[in-house]
């Protein structure tokens, strides 16, 4: 069957970027999970449904009309057409992602919507639950992490980079109930699959951790 590597680790770890530099690398195509997450949740936002309201968002996720024309290519998501890139990448949107993630009728309804991504040749998956729930007979899995400071450090500089800038300590605290909130849920909690290569990125640059993905993913 199609080849799949999985990338997951929280968020600030790196994944997103590794993840993508790595299909491009391998010519794969690429999932970005956490967006579907982030998409449903604005776009409940959008149709006035609670972010609690788990049958309502369920079905709003079998319906969402979500297209990625440049597969993580930029920062271009299409919802019904129209491009949210911009207003599901806020850490409003991470946050509420994180809500209706911990649904469980939320996240079955998204699952045959990410596996449909695998297709030939392969495809890079990046998220919390690739490996240990959507795409569990992946090829190679990986596991991402960094400690939390490091990570809001990272997080702080990309707000500042976009001219958004927020206060470092408000950054750790968000990044640190999420990371609660992901990995104490009870539906597919945020943890490496028994068979995931863990890195911690913590001192490690990019390029360096892109380097030792692929070498894991060629021997
Ligand atoms: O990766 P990203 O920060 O975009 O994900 C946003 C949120 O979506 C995460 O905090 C997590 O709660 C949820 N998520 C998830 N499972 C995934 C990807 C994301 O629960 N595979």
């Amino acid at each position: 069957s199609v080849p799949v590597i999985t990338v997951d680790g929280p968020s600030g770890s790196g994944k997103g970027t590794i993840s993508h530099a790595v299909a491009k690398a391998l010519g794969f195509h690429f999932l970005d999970s956490g967006a579907l997450y982030r998409i449903l949740a604005y776009a409940a936002q959008q149709k006035g449904i609670a972010l609690d309201d788990e049958p309502a968002l369920a079905e709003l996720a079998g319906k969402l009309d979500i297209h990625f024309p440049a597969e993580g290519e930029n920062d271009v998501v299409l919802l019904d057409g129209v491009n949210v890139g911009n207003n599901i990448r806020t850490e409003a949107a991470g946050a509420g992602a994180s809500r209706v993630a911990a649904l469980p009728a939320v996240r079955e309804a998204l699952l045959q919507r990410q596996r449909d991504f695998r297709q030939s040749p392969g495809l890079v998956a990046d998220g919390r639950d690739m490996g240990t729930v959507v795409f569990p007979d992946a090829a190679v899995k990986f596991f991402l992490t960094a400690s939390a400071e490091e990570r809001a450090r990272r997080r702080f500089n990309q707000l500042k980079e976009k001219g958004k800038e927020s206060p470092y300590e408000e950054i750790l605290a968000d990044i640190q109930a999420r990371d609660e909130r992901d990995s104490s849920r009870a539906v597919a909690p945020l943890k490496p699959a028994q068979d995931a290569i863990q890195i911690d990125t913590t001192s490690l640059d990019i390029p360096t951790t892109i380097t030792r993905v692929l070498d894991a993913i060629k021997n």
